[in-house]
Protein backbone atom coordinates (compact mmCIF):
# COMPACT_ATOMS: atom_id res chain seq x y z
CA UNK A 1 0.00 0.00 0.00
CA UNK A 2 2.71 2.75 1.59
CA UNK A 3 4.85 1.55 -1.44
CA UNK A 4 2.28 2.15 -4.35
CA UNK A 5 1.64 5.58 -2.84
CA UNK A 6 5.66 6.04 -2.45
CA UNK A 7 5.97 5.00 -6.00
CA UNK A 8 2.57 7.55 -7.44
CA UNK A 9 4.87 9.88 -5.34
CA UNK A 10 8.04 9.67 -6.79
CA UNK A 11 6.36 9.26 -10.19
CA UNK A 12 4.65 12.87 -9.85
CA UNK A 13 8.14 14.49 -8.73
CA UNK A 14 9.56 13.09 -11.93
CA UNK A 15 7.04 14.31 -14.28
CA UNK A 16 7.07 17.83 -12.42
CA UNK A 17 10.25 17.80 -13.24
CA UNK A 18 10.65 16.87 -16.47
CA UNK A 19 8.00 19.10 -17.12
CA UNK A 20 8.55 22.71 -15.79
CA UNK A 21 7.03 24.59 -18.14
CA UNK A 22 3.90 22.73 -17.96
CA UNK A 23 3.42 22.59 -13.96
CA UNK A 24 4.41 26.80 -14.13
CA UNK A 25 1.20 26.91 -16.74
CA UNK A 26 -1.09 24.52 -14.77
CA UNK A 27 -0.26 26.43 -11.90
CA UNK A 28 -1.12 29.44 -13.46
CA UNK A 29 -4.30 28.69 -14.71
CA UNK A 30 -5.31 27.87 -11.70
CA UNK A 31 -4.22 30.84 -9.89
CA UNK A 32 -5.96 32.73 -12.27
CA UNK A 33 -9.45 30.48 -11.89
CA UNK A 34 -9.14 30.81 -8.45
CA UNK A 35 -7.80 34.43 -6.92
CA UNK A 36 -10.06 34.74 -4.05
CA UNK A 37 -9.26 30.79 -3.20
CA UNK A 38 -5.62 31.21 -3.44
CA UNK A 39 -5.35 34.70 -1.71
CA UNK A 40 -7.70 33.03 1.03
CA UNK A 41 -5.05 30.18 0.93
CA UNK A 42 -1.80 32.57 1.23
CA UNK A 43 -3.47 34.53 4.00
CA UNK A 44 -3.89 31.46 6.05
CA UNK A 45 -0.80 30.11 5.44
CA UNK A 46 1.21 33.44 6.71
CA UNK A 47 -1.13 33.62 9.67
CA UNK A 48 0.18 29.89 10.82
CA UNK A 49 3.33 30.47 9.52
CA UNK A 50 4.18 33.92 10.89
CA UNK A 51 7.81 33.31 11.11
CA UNK A 52 8.16 32.14 7.80
CA UNK A 53 6.02 34.71 5.99
CA UNK A 54 7.95 37.41 7.54
CA UNK A 55 10.86 35.93 6.00
CA UNK A 56 9.73 35.36 2.91
CA UNK A 57 8.06 38.51 2.67
CA UNK A 58 11.75 40.12 3.56
CA UNK A 59 13.55 38.06 0.87
CA UNK A 60 11.09 38.88 -0.75
CA UNK A 61 11.89 42.81 -0.85
CA UNK A 62 15.26 42.37 -0.87
CA UNK A 63 15.27 40.59 -4.19
CA UNK A 64 12.72 43.83 -5.32
CA UNK A 65 14.37 46.43 -3.92
CA UNK A 66 13.50 48.64 -6.74
CA UNK A 67 10.16 48.20 -7.42
CA UNK A 68 9.98 48.55 -3.80
CA UNK A 69 11.38 51.95 -4.07
CA UNK A 70 8.62 52.61 -6.62
CA UNK A 71 5.83 51.55 -5.20
CA UNK A 72 7.49 53.64 -1.62
CA UNK A 73 7.92 56.45 -3.91
CA UNK A 74 4.31 56.68 -5.51
CA UNK A 75 2.58 55.98 -2.52
CA UNK A 76 3.92 58.79 -0.68
CA UNK A 77 3.03 61.36 -3.44
CA UNK A 78 -0.37 59.98 -3.47
CA UNK A 79 -1.00 60.08 -0.02
CA UNK A 80 0.71 62.67 1.64
CA UNK A 81 -1.58 63.19 4.27
CA UNK A 82 -0.99 59.57 5.40
CA UNK A 83 2.39 59.92 5.25
CA UNK A 84 1.97 62.97 7.17
CA UNK A 85 0.09 61.44 9.90
CA UNK A 86 2.49 58.35 9.91
CA UNK A 87 5.44 60.79 10.73
CA UNK A 88 3.89 62.46 12.82
CA UNK A 89 3.15 58.83 14.90
CA UNK A 90 6.20 57.41 14.64
CA UNK A 91 7.69 60.58 16.19
CA UNK A 92 5.43 61.29 19.06
CA UNK A 93 6.48 57.01 19.91
CA UNK A 94 10.24 57.84 19.24
CA UNK A 95 11.44 61.07 20.91
CA UNK A 96 14.83 58.81 21.62
CA UNK A 97 15.21 59.22 18.04
CA UNK A 98 14.19 62.78 17.51
CA UNK A 99 16.79 63.67 20.41
CA UNK A 100 19.61 61.02 18.65
CA UNK A 101 18.36 63.09 15.47
CA UNK A 102 19.16 66.45 16.85
CA UNK A 103 22.39 65.78 18.51
CA UNK A 104 23.90 63.80 15.11
CA UNK A 105 23.21 67.20 12.71
CA UNK A 106 24.64 69.31 15.53
CA UNK A 107 27.33 67.28 16.01
CA UNK A 108 27.92 66.87 11.81
CA UNK A 109 27.54 70.60 11.69
CA UNK A 110 30.76 71.04 14.16
CA UNK A 111 32.69 68.74 11.89
CA UNK A 112 32.77 65.38 13.77
CA UNK A 113 33.92 62.65 12.16
CA UNK A 114 32.52 59.20 14.03
CA UNK A 115 28.44 60.54 14.56
CA UNK A 116 27.35 57.25 16.13
CA UNK A 117 26.66 58.17 20.20
CA UNK A 118 22.41 56.87 20.59
CA UNK A 119 19.80 57.67 23.37
CA UNK A 120 20.43 54.33 25.07
CA UNK A 121 24.64 55.02 25.65
CA UNK A 122 23.47 58.02 27.15
CA UNK A 123 20.83 56.42 29.31
CA UNK A 124 23.92 54.18 30.24
CA UNK A 125 26.24 56.51 30.68
CA UNK A 126 23.96 58.81 32.98
CA UNK A 127 23.40 55.26 35.15
CA UNK A 128 27.00 54.81 35.72
CA UNK A 129 27.74 58.16 37.02
CA UNK A 130 24.75 58.11 38.95
CA UNK A 131 23.22 60.69 37.15
CA UNK A 132 25.71 62.81 38.82
CA UNK A 133 28.48 65.49 36.73
CA UNK A 134 31.45 63.34 36.29
CA UNK A 135 33.66 66.19 37.23
CA UNK A 136 31.64 67.93 40.17
CA UNK A 137 30.16 65.05 41.57
CA UNK A 138 26.74 67.15 41.61
CA UNK A 139 24.15 65.13 41.30
CA UNK A 140 21.60 67.25 38.44
CA UNK A 141 18.57 66.03 36.34
CA UNK A 142 19.90 68.42 33.48
CA UNK A 143 23.09 66.79 32.83
CA UNK A 144 24.47 67.71 29.61
CA UNK A 145 26.63 66.06 26.98
CA UNK A 146 30.80 67.22 27.15
CA UNK A 147 32.81 66.09 24.90
CA UNK A 148 36.29 65.35 25.83
CA UNK A 149 38.08 66.02 22.59
CA UNK A 150 35.78 69.16 21.78
CA UNK A 151 34.30 68.21 18.38
CA UNK A 152 35.83 71.08 16.76
CA UNK A 153 39.01 69.83 17.25
CA UNK A 154 38.53 65.94 15.83
CA UNK A 155 36.66 64.63 18.76
CA UNK A 156 34.20 62.38 17.80
CA UNK A 157 30.26 61.89 18.91
CA UNK A 158 30.16 59.11 20.23
CA UNK A 159 29.99 57.15 23.48
CA UNK A 160 34.43 56.88 24.18
CA UNK A 161 34.26 60.92 23.76
CA UNK A 162 31.11 62.07 25.74
CA UNK A 163 30.57 62.50 29.66
CA UNK A 164 28.06 63.55 31.56
CA UNK A 165 28.72 66.68 33.10
CA UNK A 166 26.59 69.58 35.12
CA UNK A 167 25.84 72.83 33.20
CA UNK A 168 28.84 74.86 34.90
CA UNK A 169 31.72 72.02 34.16
CA UNK A 170 30.68 72.10 30.78
CA UNK A 171 30.08 76.00 30.19
CA UNK A 172 33.56 76.43 32.00
CA UNK A 173 36.23 74.87 29.68
CA UNK A 174 38.81 74.65 32.90
CA UNK A 175 38.16 71.10 33.64
CA UNK A 176 41.50 69.55 32.17
CA UNK A 177 41.15 66.01 32.53
CA UNK A 178 38.41 63.62 32.27
CA UNK A 179 37.98 61.27 35.47
CA UNK A 180 39.46 57.92 35.12
CA UNK A 181 36.55 55.86 34.44
CA UNK A 182 35.79 57.46 31.14
CA UNK A 183 39.45 57.56 30.51
CA UNK A 184 39.71 54.18 30.85
CA UNK A 185 36.92 54.09 28.27
CA UNK A 186 39.05 56.33 26.19
CA UNK A 187 42.04 54.12 26.27
CA UNK A 188 43.51 57.29 27.45
CA UNK A 189 44.44 56.09 31.37
CA UNK A 190 45.73 52.51 31.91
ZN1 LIG B 1 29.88 69.66 37.39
Amino acid sequence: MSSAREAHTEYMREWRAANREKVVDINRRYREANREKVAEAKRRWARENPEKAAAMKAAWRIANKEKVAADLRRWHETNPDKVHAARAQYKAAHPEKRAEQRWARRARLQGALVNDFTQSQWEWLKAVYRRCCAYCGTATAQLTKDHIIPLARGGSHSINNIIPACHHCNEVKHVSAPPPFQMAMTGLYS
